[in-house]
């Protein structure tokens, strides 16, 4: 089910996946890598879905998420938290990379707001922790959880030590996402998981060992 609509580009190195998704009336781009081998699959991949109207969900302002978002043109979406802090590149991490970066987003979103893609629904979760705007996103149809830096497969948990990062909200933004059906993890990164709800049954575990 989840090959019918979600195209999954996982990362060999350290950028992001992204991730493609087709609705009827537009097309929606899950972060958007560094500008690398990942950036480039999916440039390559959306030339096969002209004349749909393109968004770009970053899941957080982290510049290894969000740097290939210029390769496209589309209206880019943050959570009205992470779009300030996208504007920072001591918060956006683009200054670790000596490329200064200042993010900008056309369209803020918030906690609950569904992205229409014309007949598919992605539901937005504001999941504070590993950055205080990072989100996740989920489609009840497919039962699929879009995780971000939230938590990964294994029960790898994001990192909460750059700016913003906050363990203890971590915590209860993993605890909030166990009221989801979900069955597919789509990570930020790592491979795409079955069995999603036993991934996050373990990163709560490693989270709550780290207090
Ligand atoms: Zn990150």
């Amino acid at each position: 089910m989840i090959r019918r609509r979600v195209i999954p580009f996982i990362s060999r190195g350290t950028e992001s996946n992204s991730y493609l998704i087709e609705g009827e009336e537009a097309i929606a781009i899950i972060d958007t890598g560094m500008g690398g081998e990942v950036t480039l699959k999916v440039k390559r991949s959306l030339s096969s879905f002209q004349g749909k109207e393109l968004f770009i969900v970053n899941t957080h302002c982290h510049v290894d998420h969000t740097r290939g978002n210029n390769t496209f043109k589309g209206v880019v979406m943050m959570h009205e938290i992470e779009a300030k802090n996208a504007l920072d590149p001591r918060v956006n991490l683009s200054y670790l990379f000596d490329e200064p970066i200042s993010l900008k987003t056309d369209k803020e979103i918030k906690d609950e707001d569904e992205i229409d893609l014309g007949g598919y629904f992605l539901r937005v979760l504001h999941t504070p922790g590993h950055t205080s705007g990072s989100i996740c996103l989920y489609s009840e149809e497919d039962k699929v959880l879009f995780s971000g830096d939230t938590f990964f497969p294994e029960g790898g948990i994001g990192r909460t030590d750059f700016p913003t990062g906050d363990l203890y909200s971590l915590i209860d933004s993993l605890e909030r996402l166990l009221s989801l059906d979900f069955e597919y993890l789509c990570p930020g990164h790592g491979p795409v998981v079955r069995n999603g709800r036993r991934h996050l049954n373990l990163a709560i575990e490693i989270a709550k060992s780290l207090i």
